[in-house]
């Protein structure tokens, strides 16, 4: 084997093994830079937002000429060292007024002045004005001066707000109103700025629906398609989006051929599972030299991340999953992607918080956790967003990330950690609500929220809300536990930090298709007897610690039945099952069975209540809450929705 072949088989056995982060990105960078930025020359109004490509040196001296500052009178300040109030020098007027746009025909002599407007041109012989308020009409063409002026006063002169020759900007910088300002003031009229790159977008996969469509079974919509257009946009390029290409490999080609040919860049997400689905790597090896840079990321969210280079054109593929789709792009390609725009690095802003849950971390991955920020009693607490990867809310809600390293397996509760922020400006909400969620809340914080104050609600469920509370972490916690004990709801699971405002009851009952003829008729307990009854009816059962379980489980009385183990988390998956036959019964609330087209058989009301922390009640967020609950309003709106407020 030559030398050349046997480094080549090298390099392929290295790009089937997962790479780190830091490694990737140090090998897409070689591969890509240092390369040529190309510029092209713009109106100056079309060059907001744009990088300049050049240093732009002042081309005249701003003022052009001495100007006046006020409306007074041009003078040589020697004239009038000695005037006061008691004492006030007289000079004789010249007969000109130099208004803005003039330019002054008369030499201002020894104790002469003339009239003159804020950003007249200063006449020859003069070295100083004086406002008009600190003088007097004195008889025929003479004026009073009842002040000394020093030498210069009230004059800008030529070239002291910039100076010809002078740099102004320098190239890199983006262009905002305050630059373009500045540009005029000089006459420039066009600019020169890197050209913005041009990204071609694709999406990948047989699932995908472009919004606007139609879902079919199975179907998902196209969101790693919008949000890369989007982001593109967001860091100075030109996002043109392609649509979704089934996963086809001479479909997918034809359409990264031609994607590439019209564009800088090409970015796809999707099919980088390395499997039966994985075509694009096959592809991309068509390409262009050198082809696949790195195949698999040791990062989480993203690991599926692969980075090529075709002909010196950069090609990505970003992971399936929106929130792994997303953060890739932010972390690896946006450095990317602004040095070829010519953009200087995105400056990142960062917060120090305290993270008040234990976070779990794959060893050996460098793991971004996504976190919502909220005020504890001593600074910023940062909670995991965690919905997974999959999930499109994990980013597009977070206000930040925390990095954990590679080799830590943890992050402990309670542990300080940096936070890089995904806006520029923190908002530390007014309102923090902190437990188990329910679409009722959002119609109770929807006043608030257009009143303008910001409203954070985290789904941690109940007695994970109970615990935030107890460390001061919230100002209410949403909740909804029964207790077997004592028979009722939320307030035996109180301390004395904490007081219970009463919220609504959820009507919990039993779920089935309206055309299943099984269920006609019976009341719930019916309901379940008879679905014990009949081996081929399935189940829909809820998570362990779900109120909604302890409900169930009451019902059944010990049964098993089949379905007993397929245990999602919420009211939605129980009604989604069943409409959509991989169930046939379930236990949900009713205004979600509403929402989903079911019967529903009445059962049991559950209590939704809210743990207040006292030591936060008079907050005028807290107390807007509250206001809120008990308005009119809002007692409509819960009950159009299919609660019953208390
Ligand atoms: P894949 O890498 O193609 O196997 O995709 C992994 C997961 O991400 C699957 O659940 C896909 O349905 C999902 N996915 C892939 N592309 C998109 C997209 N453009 N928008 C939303 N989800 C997607
Ligand atoms: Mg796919």
């Amino acid at each position: 084997m030559s030398d050349k072949n046997q480094s080549r088989s090298h390099a392929q056995e290295q790009f089937l093994s997962v790479l780190s982060r830091e490694e990737a990105i140090a090998r897409f960078d070689a591969a890509l830079f240092p390369r040529e930025v190309p510029n092209e020359v713009v109106a100056l109004a079309a060059a907001l937002g744009r990088a300049l490509a050049q240093d732009v040196v002042a081309p005249i001296d701003v003022p052009p000429f001495d100007r006046s500052n006020v409306d007074g009178f041009a003078l040589r300040a020697s004239d009038v060292a000695t005037a006061s109030e008691s004492a006030p020098v007289r000079l004789s007027l010249n007969d000109e007024e130099i208004a803005c746009g003039t330019a002054p025909k008369c030499r201002v002599a020894p104790l002469t002045a003339t009239a003159i407007a804020t950003g007249g041109p200063v006449p020859r012989g003069a070295d100083a004005i004086v406002m008009i308020e600190q003088t007097e009409p004195a008889g025929l063409q003479q004026l009073d001066v009842r002040r000394a002026v020093t030498p210069g006063q009230f004059i800008s002169y030529a070239g002291s707000d910039m100076a010809r020759g002078e740099t102004l900007l320098r190239a890199g910088l983006v262009i905002g109103a305050r630059e373009i300002g500045m540009l005029a003031a000089c006459g420039i009229a066009e600019i020169a700025v890197t050209r913005a790159p041009i990204v071609a977008i694709l999406s990948t996969g047989d699932e995908l629906v472009q919004p606007g469509g139609v879902l079919a079974e199975a179907q998902i919509f196209d969101t790693n398609g919008p949000i890369v257009a989007a982001a593109v946009r967001e860091n100075g390029a030109v996002a043109q989006f392609l649509g979704a290409v089934a996963d086809d490999e001479a479909a997918l080609e034809a359409a990264m051929r031609a994607a590439l040919a019209n564009s800088d860049m090409l970015i796809l997400s999707g099919g980088t599972s390395k499997g039966a689905g994985d075509l694009t790597h096959r592809i991309i090896a068509r390409l262009g030299a050198p082809g696949l840079i790195a195949h698999g990321v040791a990062l989480k969210p993203g690991k599926p991340l692969c980075l090529a280079v075709c002909d010196g054109k950069p090609v990505v593929i970003l992971p399936g999953f929106p929130t792994s789709a997303m953060f890739t792009f932010h972390d690896m390609i946006v450095p990317v992607l602004r040095r070829m725009a010519g953009l200087p690095a995105r400056a990142d802003a960062k917060v120090a918080a305290r993270v008040p849950v234990r976070i779990a971390s794959e060893l050996g991955r460098t793991e971004f956790v996504m976190v919502s920020l909220v005020a504890g009693n001593e600074g910023l607490l940062a909670y995991p967003t965690g919905k997974g990867s999959g999930a499109i809310t994990s980013f597009a809600q977070a206000d930040g990330f925390l990095r954990v390293d590679a080799l830590a397996d943890h992050v402990e509760a309670g542990s300080a950690a940096e936070i890089t922020l995904l806006t520029p400006h923190l908002r530390v909400p007014d309102l923090t609500i902190i437990g188990s969620h329910c679409t009722g809340l959002d119609l109770v914080t929807a006043p608030l929220a257009r009143a303008g104050l910001c409203v954070r609600t985290i789904a941690v469920g109940s007695l994970g809300g109970l615990a935030a509370a107890r460390r001061g972490e919230c100002d209410l916690a949403p909740i909804h536990l029964f207790d077997a004990k004592t028979e009722s709801y939320n307030t035996p699971f109180l301390d004395e930090s904490l007081t219970l405002v009463a919220g609504w009851r959820r009507m919990q009952g039993i779920v089935y298709r309206k055309d299943d003829a099984r269920f006609a008729g019976l009341d719930a307990h019916g309901a379940v007897a008879q679905a014990l009854g009949d081996p081929a009816c399935l189940m829909v059962n809820r998570n362990q610690g779900a109120g909604t379980r302890i409900l169930l489980d009451r019902l059944l009385a010990g049964a098993r039945p089949d379905g007993y183990w397929n245990q999602p988390k919420s009211h939605n998956a129980v009604a989604a099952a069943v409409a959509q036959h991989r169930a046939d019964w379930g236990m949900t609330i009713a205004p979600v069975a509403e929402v989903y087209g079911l019967s529903f058989l009445p059962f049991a009301e559950e209590h939704y209540d809210l743990a207040l922390v006292r030591a936060r009640q008079d907050k005028p967020a807290v107390q807007a809450f509250l206001h809120s609950l008990q308005s009119d309003e809002t007692r409509a709106a819960l009950m159009k929705a299919g609660f019953s407020p208390v």
